[in-house]
């Protein structure tokens, strides 16, 4: 490890073991899946795969948690004081915990910070809010007949999360399932299960009741697969690559256990030439290389007009020479290593297929010199001549631009939406008619208008076509993780006619 990380590695512990947390206890026994540190390809520890006992044994204290009722049945005022309490605590462990999450994924550490814990502590605390101002509603259509609507928790949640912004996204996913008084098992990625460990430690010191938050973990084709196909789950969230979610979504369609799904995306960022100049050049840097590229969300497809394509070319690609690559633990580094050697090597065949695919590579498309170890792969910007060419059309998840020249607003909205994916898209432009018409033309589930990335939690945040299913948001949660319940009063003794009365 460089100095840096040595002097920040003796202020903080690495879990000694990721065990399974079930019930408040920690179970340690099972296979052990190494945690690598990917800046510098050592296992920092382990974490313990959930056979199927063990994972039976978490649905199975989530499903009596929920019946016992000290959750499920608590006033969401208590509710409430307890998931304050949870972010209190995850703000008071932030420096610890994203240490952990850079350790684990090499997310430079200002962006684990500032991004991913502080959207942890963000999640609790919004999902307290917004539980306590719930509310049924009451109809009166028929004058003789009160019709109340009340939503009820619907009991155990399978929560199934991705390795590249772990402790942000897994915990959005339980604040969502528990404000509403579910219970639920948590499958962390088993690249990443350091955060999701020490949150579901810090829960339960908050005074959340043991076997409300359950964690296991364990591979995807096991312990996932396992999870997904429970028939004691009642509802399966899970974010991650499309392929495995057509596999969960079928695994779990199999007990009717609804689903949402937040997958991936090869979202376009589109420039035109009476953009802010400045400003889109920014935007469209941290679009790309926020989080090592590793973000679903990446405007990973640059659409530029052609008036301004060569000088933005040029300043898009000095600028990506200037990042600061090196040690995550570094408040100055802007890049650090990829997640995982085979991630690394997926993203290295992508430079090899654009190179075969005719574009032209003007900077990176290599492993970084200068590194004795770890994943750090060369920032790179593509110039692409089409758009249906794979490396335009597949996700590759890492610091890897493709820039593409467009000549009106038309072909730009028809490359955007030439694609299976259709979760995000950016545009960069000062005419209020070309931002309206992007708002209507372009397909995703997001349009982002002079704009890198804003998530309101308020809004639903979800993907069109192979980009998901569902969404995430106070309202989608509410309603994917409770069942509505009518119940119809007569408001005077109903006359009703008697059957059979008369002989
Ligand atoms: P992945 O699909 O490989 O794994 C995600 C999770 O699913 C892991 O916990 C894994 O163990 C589990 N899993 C794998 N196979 C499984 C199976 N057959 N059954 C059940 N569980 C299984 O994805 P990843 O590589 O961890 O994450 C990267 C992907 O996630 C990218 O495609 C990215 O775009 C996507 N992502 C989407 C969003 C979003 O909000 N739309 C956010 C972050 C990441």
């Amino acid at each position: 490890m460089s100095d840096t990380t040595g002097d920040i590695a003796a202020s903080h512990k690495i879990p000694a073991l990721c065990g399974n947390i079930i019930g408040g206890e920690t179970y340690t026994q099972g296979d052990q899946i190494p945690v690598i540190c990917p800046e510098t390809d050592e296992v920092v520890t382990h974490a313990v795969e959930a056979d199927d006992e063990t994972l039976d044994l978490a649905i199975r204290t989530a499903q009596e948690t929920f019946e016992q009722g000290e959750w499920s049945k608590a006033s969401s005022d208590h509710r409430q004081k307890v998931l304050f309490r949870i972010a209190d605590l995850i703000e008071k462990h932030q420096e610890e915990l994203a240490w952990l999450e850079t350790l684990n994924i090499g997310a430079p550490i200002r962006q684990s910070e500032t991004r991913h814990v502080t959207r942890a502590v963000l999640n609790f605390r919004f999902f307290a809010e917004y539980c306590s101002q719930t509310s049924g509603d009451a109809y009166y259509q028929q004058p003789d007949y009160l019709t109340v609507v009340t939503r009820e928790p619907v009991g155990v949640a399978a929560l199934i999360g991705p390795w590249n912004a772990p402790i942000a996204l897994t915990t959005m996913k339980i604040a969502g399932a528990i404000a509403f008084g579910n219970s639920c098992v948590v499958k962390p990625s088993e690249i990443s299960p350091l955060t999701a460990f020490r949150v579901t430690q810090l829960l339960l010191e908050a005074g959340l009741p043991e076997g409300v938050v359950n964690l296991v973990n364990g591979r995807g084709g096991t312990t996932g697969a396992a999870l997904s196909s429970h028939d004691g789950i009642d509802r399966l969230s899970f974010t991650g690559g499309t392929a495995t979610g057509r596999a969960i979504m079928s695994a779990a369609g199999k007990n009717l256990v609804p689903v949402t799904l937040e997958l991936g995306g090869k979202s376009a960022n589109i420039i035109f030439d009476d953009a802010d100049y400045e400003q889109a050049l920014d935007g469209s840097l941290l679009g790309i290389f926020s989080n090592n590229g590793q973000q679903c969300l990446a405007g990973s497809r640059i659409l530029v007009q052609r008036s301004i394509f060569d000088r933005f070319v040029a300043d898009f690609v000095g600028r990506t020479n200037n990042l600061r690559m090196g040690s995550s633990f570094d408040r100055r580094t802007e890049i650090g290593p990829l997640a995982t050697k085979s991630h690394f090597n997926r993203v290295l065949s992508f430079a090899d297929l654009a190179r075969e695919e005719g574009c032209e590579i003007l900077t990176g498309g290599r492993a970084a010199d200068g590194y004795s170890s770890g994943y750090f792969f060369e920032p790179t910007v593509a110039v692409t001549p089409r758009n249906d060419l794979r490396i335009c059309q597949e996700e590759i998840f890492g610091p890897f631009a493709t820039i593409q020249v467009f000549d009106t607003p038309e072909e730009a909205w028809r490359i955007a939406n030439e694609s299976d994916f259709g979760l995000v898209s950016y545009v960069w432009t000062s005419s209020l008619e070309t931002a309206t018409t992007a708002h209507k033309a372009i397909k995703a589930g997001m349009v982002l208008i002079n704009t890198p990335i804003v998530r309101e939690l308020r809004a639903p945040f979800g993907g069109f076509k192979d980009s998901g299913v569902g969404s995430e948001s106070g309202a989608s949660c509410e309603a994917f993780y409770t069942e509505q319940k009518t119940t119809v009063i007569p408001m005077a003794k109903p006359n009703l006619p008697k059957l059979g009365s008369e002989a």
